[in-house]
C-alpha cells in the first residue's frame, strides 16, 4: 500500500475525485482528512446530505437535484445537534458549486455533504464548534435496466426511535442502525432490509424511503414512523398526483400489506426509484407498472428535460 498524504489510501483505489471542501477551503481529496480526537469521529456526532448531479450533455450543464432542498433539510436538523446558524443554505449551496466546478465533472456524480462536531475533544458535550465538509464523486446511475427489481427481507432490526437517535436527522452515529440491517439482508440473501419501528409499523429501507400500491392507490409511512423524510419522496408524491393523477396516502403501514402489495417501490436521492421483486421471498403482485411510469418521468426530470420541473435543478456551470 502507497502512503499518500496521511491517511495511507492504497494507490490501487480510484476515488473518482480530485477535490474535496473542509475547514472552510477546497484542498486535494488526501488532505480532507480529521483527526481521531475529533467528536465526530468519535460519537458520529455530525449530519450529513447525499446529493446527486445529472449531466446533460446537450446542454453541457450539471443539475444538481434539489439542492437547496437538501441543505434546507440540513439546516432544520443542524438544530438538533445545536449547530443551527454555522451556515447559510446559500453559502452550502455556493461551496458544492464551487466545489463541483473544481472537479470540473462532465458526467454524473453524487455528492456527500457533512456538517459535524469539529472540536478535539473526547467528551460527550454538543459543544458550539463546527465545521462543514463534503466530497464529490464520479458516479454513475445504479440500474442500467429501467426494470431493475430487487428482493427485498424485514429486517431482525428494529429502526431507531425519534427519542433515541432522530431518523429524520440523517445523523451519521445513527447509520449503523443502516449498517447493521443492510448486512444482515445481504448475508441472508436479500439485495436490501425493510425496517419496522417499535410499534411494528414500516418505517423505510436501509437508506431509502419505501411506497406500496394496492388497487391503484399509492401508500406512504408517516413522517412520524421514524423515517427520513425524503426529497425522493417529496418528489414521488409531486409526480403521482400531479403527473399521473395517482393519491398518495401518508399513512402507517402494516407489515402483512408489504405481502399483498400490487406494487412497491423504494426511493432516495442515491438508489433513485427502485422496484421491489419479493419480499420475505414472497413475489409481490404485478410487474411494476406504476413503478416503470415513474421512472421515465422522475430521469427526464433530473437530467433537465421536463421543463416544468427546472425550479428542482441547481445549474453547477
Ligand atoms: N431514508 C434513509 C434512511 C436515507 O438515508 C435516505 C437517503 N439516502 C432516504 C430515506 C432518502 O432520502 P432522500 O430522498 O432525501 O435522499
Amino acid at each position: 500500500m502507497g502512503q499518500i498524504g496521511n491517511v495511507g489510501i492504497p494507490e490501487s483505489v480510484n476515488l473518482r475525485t480530485e477535490y474535496a471542501y473542509i475547514r472552510n477551503k477546497i484542498v486535494p481529496i488526501y488532505d480532507a482528512n480529521v483527526n481521531i480526537m475529533t467528536q465526530a469521529f468519535l460519537f458520529g456526532t455530525a449530519i450529513h446530505e447525499g446529493l446527486r448531479g445529472y449531466y446533460n450533455t446537450e446542454k453541457n450543464q450539471l443539475y444538481v437535484f434539489r439542492m437547496k432542498d437538501h441543505y434546507e433539510r440540513m439546516c432544520r436538523n443542524a438544530k438538533i445537534l445545536k449547530m443551527d446558524g454555522y451556515k447559510t443554505v446559500d453559502e452550502l449551496c455556493e461551496i458544492s458549486k464551487s466545489l463541483l466546478q473544481k472537479n470540473a465533472f462532465k458526467d454524473d456524480c453524487y455528492m456527500r455533504s457533512i456538517m459535524y462536531k469539529s472540536a478535539i475533544q473526547y467528551g460527550l458535550l454538543l459543544e458550539n464548534c463546527n465545521d462543514f465538509a463534503a466530497f464529490c464523486v464520479l458516479q454513475k446511475r445504479f440500474q442500467d435496466d429501467i426494470d431493475t427489481s430487487i428482493n427485498v427481507g424485514v429486517s431482525s432490526w428494529q429502526r431507531i426511535e425519534d427519542n433515541m437517535i432522530p431518523a429524520r436527522a440523517k445523523i451519521n452515529g445513527a447509520y449503523v442502525n443502516s449498517c447493521l440491517a443492510m448486512t444482515e439482508a445481504l448475508d441472508n440473501g436479500f439485495d436490501d432490509a425493510i425496517f419496522l419501528n417499535a410499534s411494528g409499523k414500516i418505517s423505510e429501507g436501509s437508506g431509502m424511503n419505501i411506497f406500496i400500491i394496492k388497487n391503484n392507490v399509492v401508500y406512504t409511512p408517516l413522517g412520524t414512523d421514524s423515517i427520513l423524510e425524503g426529497i425522493t419522496r417529496d418528489t414521488i408524491i409531486t409526480i403521482l398526483e400531479k403527473e399521473l393523477n395517482l393519491k398518495c396516502e401518508t399513512r402507517s403501514i402494516d407489515r402483512t400489506e408489504l405481502y399483498m402489495a400490487d406494487e412497491i417501490f423504494l426511493v432516495g436521492t442515491a438508489v433513485e426509484i427502485i422496484g421491489v421483486k419479493s419480499v420475505d421471498r414472497r413475489i409481490i403482485g404485478r410487474n411494476n407498472v406504476i413503478t416503470n411510469k415513474l421512472k421515465e418521468i422522475y430521469f427526464n426530470i433530473v437530467r433537465g428535460n421536463n421543463p416544468k420541473y427546472f425550479n428542482w435543478l441547481y445549474p453547477v456551470y
